[in-house]
């Protein structure tokens, strides 16, 4: 038996304590008081939001913002412009919504403006703001000065923009104000419990960012783990993600700039790339590209419904005889795409595969595709084909039961389990873009390990 204190601080919505006991037979986690939490994390949120006002908006001053903030992204302090300088300089900002009985006299009235000054006022606001698109509980801001004299009138009708109507000298001048996506860098944790899903839940502020995440990793990972078979108990991923935010609102996750993956005891570091035309691609520190020369699957949106080996009973024929690929059920004329970059050997029908297809590969790779139902335009002896290119589509064409792709794999002449190889890598870094991909890197790494150190005090320094 053991006992385990847990303090998890790695993201702005994730505050958690967790002690832990742990009998022999499993994992019991009981829920620690929040309470005293709760304080310190108003009083953290209230610290952090400070410098941030501008941006975050008077209504979520006390969200609690980035917890290890200080250790990663630099997000560029911009002077704000007029009119929102404005509102940073105001004394008091009061937040309300519009009512079905609202008017604007009436809100505008009842902050104080009155006589010829209310006129002028409505009358931008009017010229300005489409009145008759204002709906009951969109929200609303009022800024007052010292003089509890109202300064600026913000309404904001799109997530990303708003209207300012503000004082300016004697008159009211009204703004639309394009509200900028705020780009955060924030460092994520995570142990692997029972999936990989879960074990993220408790960091994502929702159940679409966690999917979102959860595919981001399996794009970068997707040809070095199987996310089935390969996660034990106590894996560990790390990363850091851009999390994007609207006026200190989280509103999805961004890129992931690098991670670490302790997967079945290995042990996979990747850093993203962004080369000078803006794409990005996610390599191992060494420069070494997670991309494969091969696809793992001709056929998106398929169930494998035959693996890959040497000796099975054969479901037309009744008779034991290898089987060498692997079948893919899919729906009729679902596209089949190349696996690989490479030159069409064959492209025609045969009484055993039907209409299929056969590429030779660089290396010592060739490729074949079975049952087709058509095979694509452009698509015969001696073309070049590129990765992903549709080759066919998905029929029942020659000695086949049903729909379904028959895809085989040869190195060297013979039949391989697509499953099981170790495909090569695609290029590494360009070497005229090496010492980008150096920069960005250590870049990327040393966020990595100001996540964990910081984690780690947290831990040590939790007085727990
Ligand atoms: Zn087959």
């Amino acid at each position: 038996m053991s006992l385990k204190l847990r303090l998890t601080v790695q993201s702005p919505r994730s505050f958690r304590l967790r002690l832990r006991y742990v009998p022999e037979d499993g994992v019991l986690p009981i829920p620690y008081p929040r309470a005293v939490l709760g304080g310190l994390l108003a009083i953290w949120g209230l610290l952090l939001a400070v410098p941030y006002l501008p941006s975050v908006g008077f209504t979520q001053a006390t969200q609690p913002t980035l917890a290890v903030q200080g250790t990663v992204m630099a997000t560029p302090d911009l002077p704000l412009p007029w009119p929102q300088s404005i509102a940073v300089d105001a004394d008091r900002a009061v937040s309300a919504r519009f009512r079905s009985r609202s008017t604007l006299d009436g809100i505008l009235r009842g902050a104080g403006v009155s006589g010829s000054d209310l006129g002028n006022l409505l009358d931008v606001v009017t010229e300005s703001i489409n009145v008759r698109r204002i709906r009951p509980g969109q929200e609303y801001q009022l800024y007052f000065d010292a003089a509890k004299q109202l300064i600026g009138f913000r309404y904001q009708f799109e997530r990303q923009t708003a209207w300012f109507v503000a004082r300016r000298d004697a008159e009211w001048v009204a703004t639309q104000v394009a509200i900028p996506i705020e780009s955060r860098a924030s460092y994520v944790s995570a142990e692997i419990a029972d999936s990989l899903h879960r074990s993220l839940a408790q960091f994502a502020p929702s159940n679409a960012a966690v999917a979102d995440l959860v595919a981001k990793i399996g794009d970068i990972y997707g040809w070095d783990v199987d996310f089935q078979y390969d996660l034990r108990y106590g894996d560990r991923l790390d990363l850091v993600v851009e999390e994007r935010y609207v006026e200190g609102k989280f509103i999805g996750y961004g890129e992931i700039l690098a991670a670490e993956f302790q997967v079945n005891g290995r042990t996979l570091p990747v850093v993203r790339f962004r080369d000078p035309d803006g794409i990005g691609s996610y390599f191992t520190p060494d420069g070494e590209s997670l991309r494969r020369a091969f696809l793992r699957s001709p056929v998106k949106y398929s169930r494998i419904s035959s693996r890959f080996s040497n000796r099975r009973v054969h479901p037309v024929t009744g008779v034991a005889r290898a089987h060498r690929g692997v079948d893919y059920a899919a729906d009729p004329g679902t596209p089949v795409q190349a696996t690989a970059d490479g030159v069409v050997l064959e492209a025609r029908y045969g009484a055993e595969p039907g209409r299929y297809v056969k590429l030779r590969h660089g290396g010592s790779y060739s490729s074949i595709y079975m049952h087709l139902s058509r095979i694509a335009d452009g698509v015969s002896p001696g073309s070049e084909v590129r990765q992903g290119q549709v080759l066919g589509y998905v029929g029942k064409t020659g000695n086949a039961t049903g729909y379904h792709l028959h895809y085989g794999l040869l190195q060297g002449g013979n039949y391989v389990d697509p499953l099981r190889l170790q495909f090569p890598a695609a290029d590494p870094v360009p070497s005229e873009h090496w010492g980008r991909f150096v920069a960005q890197r250590d870049d990327a790494m040393q966020r990595l390990q100001d996540g964990r150190a910081t984690r780690a005090a947290a831990i040590a320094g939790g007085g727990l």
